[in-house]
């Protein structure tokens, strides 16, 4: 299930951002460690009485060239309105209500989502008097809260969570494949989407008159189910906001949540953008299959060598998705895009894949034979056996005489091994070491 999203939305200077930094819990650590990955600071991922949910601060999204205060903001509430399941409407409880605020309001009200007014910088208790001018603004009792000093945003969550959809439980059979386009704007996601579904042979189902079912594009290709998750956005275009670059980390991390194999498309004639690698690195956190598509192949020169410079600057600069096969294609002239379903369902094959016991560890014992965890401070590592715990992603444990012994690079090399003997195309491993009592 994808998780609810709340989107802040209000003027400027009302604390949008300082109520953000104080609500976001564990910030989308887009691979960090790895150099040139930058964060975004304004989506996060938080939690309230064991509810995880998304949160974004509209007003951090950058909607083109806009000098008018106004229009920014009609683009954040839009865009509020569209993704998020409840909205938090943020005023100033110093200022009093202003001609923007109820500018806002109005675009809320129209809108039927969720609204929890926000009353901020109500830093002392005398300020909570000053509350009831905010009724006008049309919403249920407003919060007051300081974003300055915390108090007050304990009732707003709870008045947040409230309004959170039920779950609505599983959407789609076990044998569907889900698959989640995602990429920056303009790398021919919708084309491509457009391009899979105009293939011979692919079948798409009428959609039914569910919500969810409309945002996803549910279709048969030579016999195997797929759908395509939060497709809505790419086949209806011309929304502002679709064409910002910050959004597609959002669309990227919602339709992530419901996917089980992540087609990150690039754009080969614009090469490999500082965006793109925020989206691969969300790809690779969320423990998908990933594969990487490289699209407008048909709009670069080339030669015989074009290709594999091609590979060698994904690996370079993706170094983290090394499993993700690579595919060259055309959403424009069809090259090489019948390809790219038979690739995701192999991939699924492989997240999916369980491997028995008996033979993991005879692959493991096999590993280290021929090479045994170096020694450090004169003590031996050693791995007396393995199970895999879980599919989608696989996960291994270990159990080791020591966790400390056995190294990172080690348990790349194992990895490796794993991978040479199994496959896992496409499919990140987690390792996980015990200790044996
Ligand atoms: P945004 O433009 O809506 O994101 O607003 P910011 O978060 O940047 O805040 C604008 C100003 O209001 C900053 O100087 C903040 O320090 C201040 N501010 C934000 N929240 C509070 C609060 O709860 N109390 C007080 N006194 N000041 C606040
Ligand atoms: P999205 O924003 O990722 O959904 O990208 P679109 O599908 O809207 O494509 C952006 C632009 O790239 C459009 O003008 C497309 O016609 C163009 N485009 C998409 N795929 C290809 C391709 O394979 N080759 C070429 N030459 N252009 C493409």
């Amino acid at each position: 299930m994808s998780l609810p999203v709340v989107a802040i939305v209000g003027r400027p200077n009302v604390g949008k951002s300082t109520l953000f930094n104080r609500l976001a819990g564990e910030r989308i650590s887009i691979v960090e460690d790895k150099p040139g990955i930058t964060r975004d600071r304004i989506y996060s991922k938080s939690e309230w009485n064991g509810q995880p949910f998304h949160l974004i601060d509209t007003g951090g999204l950058e909607f083109g060239k806009q000098d008018e205060v106004v229009e920014h903001i009609r683009h954040q509430a839009e865009l509020a309105i569209e993704e998020a399941d409840v909205i938090l409407f943020v005023v100033d409880g110093r200022e009093g209500v202003t001609a923007t605020d109820e500018e806002v309001a109005r675009m809320l009200h129209r809108s039927n989502k969720p609204v929890v007014l926000v009353v901020n910088k109500m830093d002392h208790i005398k300020h909570h008097e000053d509350l009831y001018e905010f009724y006008r603004l049309g919403f249920d009792e407003p919060i007051g809260v300081s974003s300055l000093h915390g108090t007050g945003t304990g009732d707003m969550l709870d008045a947040v969570v409230r309004h959170f959809p039920e779950d609505v439980g599983e959407e789609y059979d076990e044998d569907t494949i889900r698959v989640a386009l995602i990429g920056r704007p303009n790398v021919g996601k919708s084309s491509l989407v457009n391009k899979i579904l105009g293939e011979e042979r692919v079948i798409v189902s009428p959609v039914a008159g569910t919500t969810r079912d409309a945002v996803d594009t549910p279709f048969d290709y030579q016999g195997q189910k797929y759908v395509l998750v939060d497709t809505a956005g790419m086949r209806k275009r011309g929304k502002v906001y679709e064409s910002t670059e910050k959004y597609s980390v959002l669309r990227a991390l919602k339709a992530i949540e419901r996917a089980d194999v992540a087609i990150v498309v690039l754009d080969a004639e614009r090469g490999i953008a500082e965006q793109d690698k925020r989206v691969a690195g969300i790809a690779h956190e969320s423990g998908r299959g990933v594969i990487i598509a490289v699209n407008k192949w048909d709009a670069v020169e080339k030669d015989d060598k074009t290709m594999n410079r091609f590979v060698q600057e994904i690996r370079d600069q993706f170094s983290f998705l090394d499993y993700a096969p690579i595919v060259f294609i055309s959403a424009k002239t069809g090259q090489r895009v019948q390809r790219v379903l038979p690739l995701v369902k192999e991939v699924a094959e492989q997240h999916a894949m369980r491997v028995p016991t008996s033979v993991l560890n005879e692959v493991l014992r096999d590993a280290v034979m021929v090479t045994p965890p170096p020694s450090s401070k004169g003590r031996k590592g050693s791995i007396q056996y393995g199970t895999q715990v879980s599919v989608k992603p696989p996960v291994f444990v270990l159990f080791v005489n020591d966790p400390d012994l056995i190294h990172f690079s080690y348990l790349r090399y194992l990895e490796n091994q794993l991978r040479e003997a199994f496959g896992f195309k496409g499919t990140p491993l987690r390792i996980l070491l015990r200790k044996k009592k």
